[in-house]
């Protein structure tokens, strides 16, 4: 589908609704201004009563042990519509569609993401399993030397955020910040699949990271996160929900994996400890408020300046000395006040449409945090019943780059487009 500027200022009879967003959003993009804010705290209630998250009862996780979810239409079922889809060559559901679809998740799938200590994100140096030379003489030449001074890269906390900068964007962060790692954005265990085992996340005064059979061990040293986002394609979130707009998703997954294992190898090689992150370890919106990347929106949803919420986020968790980014503030609390775009392009009505608080509407929200409360059972469910993702409410935001205005989530669109 493509977009032209001119198109955002049309105003006809059929597109009036989508119009009077893109106007809203032009009129919002010219007077809105990013400050910094002093800590998240200006941005996030909190109740002292908060404890941290338990990835067990994440939605993903709740879906390999909780029988009580109305998840399951049967994969019978979602093959019968897949190839009544592929049949009718039904526009998003071709055959190229779902390759495209394919080849986008190609380095998630081929390294197991969701628990932390996995694949590409292993919490060990990947260096030493298999190099290019180039690469093993450095090690060697690390291995023998003696010298700490040598071995370690030294610098004051603003030229060591600089270079970790540089070097994020150069493997393919389109945003990056640093905060204080604060352990109540940890999750307080990680839920390990497909065995389902179920372990504690601890702090511990060690050198390096580890794993047990009862624990993950993050070093008490280990006071900085190093959080990232990645751009979306605007275009094929335009054709959401199709097997096409999955395309996105599994590519920002993909480039998750890439991006986190890159930077972490890079924090290894100047001497200090590195852990990459997904969605595992830690909760990535929070983090990725505090680094200054943007805000929390009523989709639940980092928006950010830059992109809107047309993001996907990955960290490195370390103990290299960094300068933390600030918070900031650019109206998008007052804005989804009277938006409720978002709520309304869901097809299951997991958005509220009411105010912020602080209850947990199930398992899967961590109360205690003053926010709009989505219903992530609901999500999963129409995720599970279609037989692939959802970006409604990403591709309807107003404070996206391009402003969405013909989008399969609110009009009726033909991704068949996008190819041509
Ligand atoms: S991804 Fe789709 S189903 Fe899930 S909350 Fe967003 S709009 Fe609703
Ligand atoms: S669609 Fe509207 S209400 Fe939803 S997150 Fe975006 S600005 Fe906020």
């Amino acid at each position: 589908m493509r977009i032209s500027w001119i198109s955002v200022f049309s105003i006809s009879s059929n597109n009036f609704k989508n119009s009077f967003y893109n106007v809203f959003h032009v009129v919002n993009m010219a007077r809105r201004v990013v400050r910094a804010v002093s800590s998240l705290l200006d941005l996030y209630e909190i109740d002292s009563s908060y404890t941290r998250f338990d990835q067990k009862y994440e939605m993903f996780a709740r879906s390999s042990w909780d029988q009580s979810l109305p998840l399951n239409k049967s994969v019978d079922n979602i093959l019968e519509t897949i190839d009544n889809k592929i049949r009718e060559g039904a526009s998003g559901f071709t055959i190229k569609d779902y390759a495209l679809m394919q080849g986008a998740w190609a380095i998630t799938t081929a390294s197991e993401f969701e628990t932390g200590n996995m694949g590409l994100l292993s919490w060990k140096p990947l260096s030493f399993k298999r190099n290019p030379s180039s690469v093993q003489l450095f090690q060697m030449w690390k291995s023998k030397n003696n010298d700490s001074n040598l071995q370690k890269l030294h610098g004051t906390p603003d030229e060591m955020s600089f270079i970790l900068k540089r070097a994020a964007k150069t493997y393919g962060a389109n945003l990056v910040g640093i905060c204080e790692l604060d352990h109540k954005w940890v999750y307080s265990h990680h839920w390990v699949r497909p065995d389902n085992v179920h372990k504690k996340i601890v702090f511990r005064n060690v050198a390096e990271p580890d794993e047990t059979d009862e624990e993950f061990i993050i070093p008490s040293d280990v006071k900085h996160a190093v959080v990232m986002a990645i751009e979306m394609d605007i275009e094929l979130l335009h054709n959401s929900p199709t097997p096409l707009c999955e395309a996105t998703t599994g590519l920002g997954y993909s480039k998750m994996v890439f991006l986190s294992a890159s930077l972490a190898e890079f924090i290894r090689g100047l001497g200090y400890t590195a852990i990459p992150c997904a969605n595992d370890t830690a909760l990535s919106i929070p983090l990725a408020v505090s680094s200054g990347l943007g805000q929390l929106g009523r989709s639940g949803l980092l928006i950010t300046p830059e992109f809107g919420p047309a993001v996907r986020i990955c960290k490195v968790l370390t103990n290299m000395p960094l300068q933390k980014d600030k918070p900031v503030e650019f109206g998008v609390t007052q804005f989804c006040q009277n938006c409720r775009r978002c709520a309304e392009s869901c097809p299951t009505e997991a958005i509220s449409f009411g105010e912020r608080t602080k209850e947990a509407t199930t398992i899967s929200n961590n109360a205690g945090v003053l926010k709009w409360p989505i219903n992530p059972e609901k999500c999963l469910a129409s995720w599970r019943k279609n037989g692939f993702s959802c970006s409604n409410c990403i591709a309807v935001c107003p404070f996206n780059k391009i402003n969405g205005y013909k989008s399969l989530a609110t009009e009726d669109g033909d991704p068949e487009q996008w190819w041509t």
